[in-house]
């Protein structure tokens, strides 16, 4: 018999109805013959709440109880939807992480799946049952409850999917599948089909929350096929696989938008070796998380060195910048709160002279400033005023003609 894992997210399980209408959808594909194991998160917005819960409680908030907090949520969506299964006649057992064998490293708050010892889940699935895990948790090799992250329950789906070689690994949403961008923010973003590992690690990493990123790097590494659907239909969704079909596809797939990230700029620092390799080994060392780097021309022997770090890094990176600047000769460290980051994803852009061109006087038409660029050989990205986030992300939808 086939085996799926099916993953909802929180819109789909956010009210009693939702989560009978996914208890509805499970026993649906049980009754077309094949096995199901399920992972669910947290319903609606309960893990805003619990993480708004500990700020109003504490201020140093210790990782391993912030663990403890946020894992409640997904253990309550577990039983719920166990118990409306039961009312529809299907068997199945709730499993929190750590009882599903989840093994992670001890990061409290972002742990890392270092194994799935899947031994229950298999034995639920020979008793004819549907288990039903809590997703993005698991036990850490000091046996305390760890959480995966934000998105971390994509994670899980992707992790079972391979411990239990299933057939089909099914990621449930509120939106029917990928799109050439937000719909929230493009409403005629057209859906696509497809789309390779390397394109959907690149919308992840830039802005794309729909599928979390290290549930594509898992997926990728192990080679497991996504299907990221509505929940809310039947309808087929995106299909993410090894597959690259670049060369029929067009050029770009996809536009991203991240607000996510602000800007630290290190004034006048010596031009000369190991600067830069002091100021983000120091980084490194904080466990901060530098994305982009530019680095001026040097005028009388001195540059600035700007870089963009998720918002939550920002103080630690202006703590270090302040600290270490002096130490190296550095100048004044300033931030920058209001940049955001708008993205092309795509394989064809390899083959393809001019999309940069093309994005650059896109944005030039719009009156939208580009501060900061990187390229991959599937992506450009360009920093950009926050303000001007979702104009610069609907006219490059525009202009390269991604609408459905
Ligand atoms: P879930 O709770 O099911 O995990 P998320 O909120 O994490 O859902 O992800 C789904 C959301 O991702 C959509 O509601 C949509 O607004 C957003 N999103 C961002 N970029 C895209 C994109 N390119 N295609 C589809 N959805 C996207
Ligand atoms: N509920 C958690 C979150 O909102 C984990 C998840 O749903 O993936 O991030
Ligand atoms: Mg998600």
């Amino acid at each position: 018999m086939n085996l799926v894992v099916q993953k909802f997210g929180g819109t789909s399980v956010a009210d009693p109805d939702r989560m009978r209408a996914v208890a509805d959808h499970i026993a649906r594909t049980r009754r077309q013959g094949a096995n199901v194991a399920v992972v669910v998160s947290a319903m609606g917005k309960e893990t805003d709440d619990l993480l708004h819960l500990a700020s109003q409680v504490s201020k140093t908030r210790p990782g391993r109880e912030m663990d403890m907090l946020i894992t409640a949520g997904e253990r309550k969506s577990v039983a719920l939807l166990c118990m409306a299964l039961a009312d529809l006649g299907v068997a199945a057992a709730s499993f929190t992480g750590s009882q599903a064998g989840i093994i992670t490293d001890t990061a409290h708050q972002n742990a890392k799946i270092l194994e799935v010892r899947a031994d229950r889940l298999r034995q639920a699935l020979d008793e004819g049952k549907v288990p039903v895990v809590g997703g993005a948790q698991g036990v850490s090799t000091d046996r305390d409850v760890t959480f995966l992250g934000r998105g971390g329950s994509d994670t899980t789906a992707v992790a079972l999917a391979a411990a239990l070689k299933a057939d089909a690994c099914e990621i449930y949403t509120d939106v029917s599948g990928v799109f050439t961008a937000d719909p929230r923010i493009v409403p005629n973003a057209r859906k696509l089909l497809h789309l390779s590992f390397e394109e959907m690690l690149e919308i992840s990493a830039t802005g794309g929350r729909v599928l979390a990123l290290r549930s594509v790097e898992f997926a990728r590494n192990h080679d497991v096929p996504l299907h990221v659907r509505s929940s809310f239909t039947w309808e087929l969704g995106t299909m993410v696989d090894k597959e690259d079909l670049s060369m029929e596809q067009a050029i770009i797939s996809a536009v991203t938008d991240d607000a996510s990230e602000a800007k630290v700029t290190v004034a006048a620092l010596p031009d000369r070796p190991g600067i830069a390799a002091r100021l983000f080994r120091a980084m490194a060392d904080q466990s901060v998380n530098v994305d982009m780097i530019v680095q001026n021309v040097s005028h009388d022997g001195t540059t600035d060195i700007s870089f963009t770090v998720p918002m939550e890094d920002l103080d630690t990176s202006i703590e270090v910048a302040r600290v270490l600047g002096p130490e190296i000769g550095g100048g004044e460290v300033s931030a920058d709160r209001d940049i955001a980051r708008v993205s092309l994803v795509g394989a064809g852009m390899k083959t393809h002279p001019g999309v940069a061109a093309t994005m650059f006087e896109t944005l030039a038409r719009e009156g939208v400033n580009i501060e900061m660029i990187s390229t991959s050989s599937i992506r450009i990205s360009c920093i950009v005023r926050e303000a001007q986030l979702e104009t610069a992300v609907r006219s490059l939808h525009e202009a390269f003609k991604l609408e459905g």
